[in-house]
């Protein structure tokens, strides 16, 4: 009998599955297996929501599949169950990141070395990285022009659900784990509830997207970054289902913008956790010590950051605009490396993507793609006023301030009671450290 495995990584979905499509198609019996170290961090490294997302998202698929996914520690294990099962072929979904690639390449090693065949199939990406090119064949550097190109392709239409009688069962002991549980954003897991927050973004938000999707404190995004970086959604499926329209279109262009980050990612893999403009590591940097954790806690004093700090410690999820504002914060505030800050998001977001995430830092680090003629330094308090103008994003993070009302919360220090109920001072004076990071960059140029 014809026997695989499938090896499920960062897709864990049933439908529009271009790999998994491909295994049963050609296989008279197909093995499922997810692992639960994930390339780069340990599964027992991972933050408590990070695991439970995780768990959380086996158990949906596992259900999916009436108890057939076996979720094994570490894909070192594959060539073992390969033997064991009599399989092949083991079937994966082509990697594009630097240590997705990286790990794919020793997996088939090791097969090989067994007689079992790695076949990659497919990409977690609308349009695969290394796609779209310049006239010339080289890769876009910059977001514009790569968005204008990508959207001229053809992504191909989603595809069905394939028949899963194939698929067989792995006796191995039952899976222990809470379909039920809710992920702290408001996401619940899985591949229905990701169709469902699909339609109920299309439904309810797409409309004043662009206008509400930089509000902390309304929701306005869709949440989808959980689902996509699981594989419970194809950004195929997403983008056939997203109407014509001015709102639309800025959502098309956020999607687009995780497609460019893989693209530079999959060009430079060093830049994972390397300067992509490579002056910057020249830059003159502070050693992390108190202040970096007090960032890390959510206790810098400035409200805006913490209550994103602490949204991320409770929830595993921060809103975007929030992780420009921290971020900005802990590289031109604190003068630290923006690397510190890019593990400590790994550790904890559930929708951690390798490329979004090392690329979304590089960006507001100002050692990234789209580099801007002048050095973005964010007004941690005045971007607090312009998105989240009625504080209600900082009281419902930062509980020492919810007695202060309206934007009062984003200022304690101008109100006499503003620091009643133990919020810290804060760390530093941005204004002070303000001129500092331009004083270093200005040293810097003259390297
Ligand atoms: C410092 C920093 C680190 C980040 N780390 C990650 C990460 O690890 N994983 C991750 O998925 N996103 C990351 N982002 C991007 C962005 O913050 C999240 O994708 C977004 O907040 C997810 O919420 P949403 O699904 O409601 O977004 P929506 O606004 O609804 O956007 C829809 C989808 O588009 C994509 N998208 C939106 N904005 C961006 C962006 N700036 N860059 C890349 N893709 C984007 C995401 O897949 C998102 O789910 C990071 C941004 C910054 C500034």
């Amino acid at each position: 009998m014809n026997t695989s495995i499938f090896w499920f990584r960062k897709d864990l979905r049933l439908a529009d599955h271009v790999a998994l499509t491909a295994a049963i198609e050609t296989s008279e019996r197909v093995y499922c297996f997810a692992s639960a170290d994930q390339i780069g961090s340990r599964f027992d490294e991972l933050s408590t929501n990070r695991q439970n997302s995780l768990r959380s998202s086996w158990q949906h698929l596992s259900n999916s599949l009436d108890g057939r996914l076996t979720v094994i520690k570490s894909p070192s294990e594959l060539s073992a169950l390969a033997i064991k099962v009599g399989a092949n072929r083991v079937f994966v979904t082509t990697a594009y990141d630097t240590h997705g690639i990286t790990e794919l390449k020793a997996i088939a090693t090791d097969l090989h070395a067994v007689g079992v065949q790695l076949m990659s199939k497919g990409s977690n990406y609308a349009i695969a990285p290394g796609t779209v090119t310049k006239a010339d064949g080289s890769a876009y550097k910059v977001y514009t022009p790569f968005y204008r190109a990508w959207a001229q392709l053809d992504q191909g239409a989603p595809i069905g659900t394939p028949d899963l009688t194939r698929i067989a069962h792995f006796p191995s002991k039952d899976l222990a784990w809470n379909p039920q549980l809710e992920l702290g954003n408001g996401v619940t897991a899985g591949e229905v509830e990701a169709m469902r927050t699909l339609e109920r973004f299309l439904s309810e938000r797409v409309e004043n997207y662009a206008e509400k999707r930089n509000r902390a404190d309304l929701g306005g995004t869709s949440h989808l970054s959980h689902a996509l970086s699981h594989g419970e959604i194809h950004p195929r499926t997403i983008l056939a289902a997203v109407p014509e329209g001015p709102d639309a279109e800025v959502f098309k262009k956020e999607i687009a913008w995780r497609e460019f980050y893989a693209d530079v990612l999959f060009q430079k893999p060093a830049s994972l956790n390397e300067y992509l403009e490579p002056k910057f590591a020249r830059m003159r940097y502070d050693e992390p010590g108190d202040k970096f954790e007090a960032w890390k806690q959510g206790k810098t004093g400035f409200p805006m950051v913490d209550a994103g700090m602490r949204q991320l410690l409770t929830t595993g999820w921060m809103h975007n605009r929030v992780r420009m504002i921290v971020a900005s914060f802990l590289v031109k505030d604190l003068h630290l490396e923006w690397q510190l800050g890019a593990e400590w998001f790994e550790r904890h977001l559930t929708d951690f993507d390798p490329a979004s995430n090392s690329h979304g830092w590089q960006w507001t680090a100002g050692c990234g793609t789209d580099a801007s003629p002048y050095y973005r330094i964010f007004n941690p308090i005045t971007q607090g006023f312009k998105f989240d103008p009625n504080g209600d994003y900082v009281r419902k993070f930062v509980p020492e301030l919810s007695h202060l009302a309206g934007s009062s919360a984003l200022e304690p220090w101008e109100h006499a009671h503003g620091y009643s109920f133990g919020y810290g001072k804060r760390i530093v004076d941005h204004a002070l450290e303000r001129n500092e990071s331009l004083a270093r960059l200005e040293e810097l140029k003259s390297l």
